[in-house]
C-alpha cells in the first residue's frame, strides 16, 4: 500500500498536508488507515509502511474517557465534523501522548469515504498545565503555616500593647501588620482552594442544612469586621433546607459581602435577602458602590479577572471559587448592576424538603 492522497485534490493542497508541522491522519469510513503525513510519522515513532491498512485502534492508549469516543461517534455518524480537546494515544514505543484533534469527514452521496484528523501534539502543554497546578497548590499549602504563626504572634503583641497601653504608633503599626496578614492568608486560602477545584481534589462534603442560619451566622460575622458600612439584613424565613456544602456556601455569602465592601463608599448600605420559588432558594448582596459595565458582568466570575482599578485589591479569584463552588451546587451565580449606581449579586440553590 502506497502513503497516498486518497482523493483527487490539487497538488498544492497534498504538499501542504504533507509538508505541515502539525500531524494528519486520514482513514477510510472503518478507520483503516490510508495516509499519514511526516510530522505524524515524527510524533509517533512509526513509519508509513508499518500503519498503512490497519486500524487507529492499534493507537489506543485506553486512557481517552470512553464518553469522548461516544460523542465523536455520534458527531460523525452525522456526517459532521468533531474536534477533541484531549486524546491519549500511544506511540510505537509504548509512550503515550496527548492531541488535540479535529476529524472531518469526506462524503460522496451523503456517504462517509475518508475521515481526515487534523492533530497537535498537546503533551508539553498538558504537563507544564500539571506542574502551574502543583507548584501553586504546594506554594500555597508552604506558606500557610508560616503566616499563619505570624498572625498569630502580632495578635499577641497587639494585645498586649493595647492591654499595657503602648505608644499609640506602636499599636497602629502591629494593626496595619495584621490587617496585610490577614490580606496575604486570604489569599493564599484563594491560590489553594483554586488549585483543588482544578485538580479534582475533594473540595465539598455535602449535607442537609438551613440556608437562613448560614446566613444569619455570616452577617453576623461580617458585620465585626465591616464597621465602615451598614449591613441589612432583610426579614428571613425562619428555616430554608438546602442540601450542599454551609462552610462553602457561607465563603460565597462572605466574599459577595467582602467585594460589596471593597467596591463602595463608606457609609453606604449593603442589603441581603433571601427569596424562595420554584423550589429555589435565592440569596441576594445589593450595594451602592461603584458598579460594574455591562460589558464585564460574565467575565468577572473568570478566574484572575479584575475590571480595571487603579486600587489593586485582590486576586480576581473571590467570583471565580464562588462560581464554582455553586455550579458544584446546580446552582447559578450572576450580577445585575450599573456603571456608577450599585451592583446586585445573586445565587440560587436547589431547595430540598
Ligand atoms: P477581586 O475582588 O479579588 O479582584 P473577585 O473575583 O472577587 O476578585 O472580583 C473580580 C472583579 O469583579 C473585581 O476585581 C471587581 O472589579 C469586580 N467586582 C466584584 N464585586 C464587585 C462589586 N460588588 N462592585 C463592583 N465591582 C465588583
Amino acid at each position: 500500500m502506497k502513503n497516498r492522497f486518497p482523493f483527487e485534490e490539487s497538488k498544492v493542497l497534498q504538499l501542504i498536508i504533507a509538508s505541515s508541522s502539525d500531524p494528519v491522519l486520514i482513514t477510510d469510513s472503518e478507520t483503516k488507515i490510508v495516509y499519514v503525513n511526516h510530522a505524524w510519522e515524527r510524533l509517533t515513532g512509526y513509519t508509513s509502511k508499518e500503519v498503512l491498512g490497519k486500524m487507529t485502534r492499534l493507537l489506543k492508549s485506553n486512557r481517552t474517557p470512553k464518553n469522548v469516543y461516544k460523542k465523536m461517534w455520534g458527531t460523525l455518524l452525522q456526517n459532521k465534523p468533531f474536534t477533541s480537546e484531549k486524546l491519549v494515544d500511544k506511540k510505537k514505543n509504548g509512550v503515550e501522548y496527548q492531541i488535540r484533534s479535529s476529524i472531518y469527514p469526506v462524503l460522496k452521496n451523503d456517504q462517509p469515504l475518508y475521515y481526515i484528523q487534523l492533530q497537535k501534539d498537546i503533551t508539553k502543554e498538558k504537563k507544564l498545565e500539571e506542574l502551574r497546578k502543583e507548584f501553586t497548590s504546594a506554594t500555597a499549602h508552604e506558606l500557610k503555616t508560616p503566616i499563619t504563626v505570624l498572625k498569630l504572634l502580632t495578635q499577641s503583641h497587639l494585645n498586649k500593647a493595647k492591654k499595657q497601653g503602648s505608644d499609640v504608633v506602636n499599636t497602629h503599626e502591629l494593626e496595619l501588620i495584621d490587617t496585610e496578614l490577614e490580606r496575604l492568608i486570604q489569599l493564599i486560602n484563594d491560590m489553594s482552594d483554586s488549585a483543588r477545584l482544578e485538580t479534582g481534589k475533594q473540595f465539598l462534603t455535602f449535607e442537609k442544612f438551613n440556608l437562613v442560619e448560614v446566613m444569619h451566622r455570616t452577617v453576623q460575622k461580617m458585620q465585626i469586621y465591616a464597621t465602615s458600612h451598614h449591613i441589612v439584613l432583610d426579614e428571613l424565613p425562619s428555616n430554608v433546607q438546602v442540601l450542599g456544602d454551609s462552610k462553602r456556601i457561607e465563603q460565597v455569602l462572605l466574599n459577595l459581602l467582602t467585594n460589596a465592601v471593597k467596591y463602595s463608599p463608606a457609609d453606604t448600605s449593603i442589603f441581603v435577602s433571601l427569596n424562595t420559588q420554584h423550589n429555589k432558594a435565592i440569596v441576594s448582596v445589593q450595594d451602592q458602590g461603584i458598579g460594574i459595565p455591562k460589558s464585564k458582568q460574565k467575565i468577572i466570575f473568570d478566574k484572575y479577572y479584575q475590571v480595571k482599578s487603579k486600587s489593586k485589591v485582590g486576586f480576581g479569584l473571590g467570583l471565580y471559587i464562588s462560581k464554582e463552588i455553586i455550579k458544584r451546587h446546580k446552582g447559578k451565580i450572576w450580577v445585575t448592576s450599573q456603571k456608577g449606581k450599585g451592583s446586585s449579586f445573586y445565587f440560587s440553590l436547589p431547595v430540598v424538603s
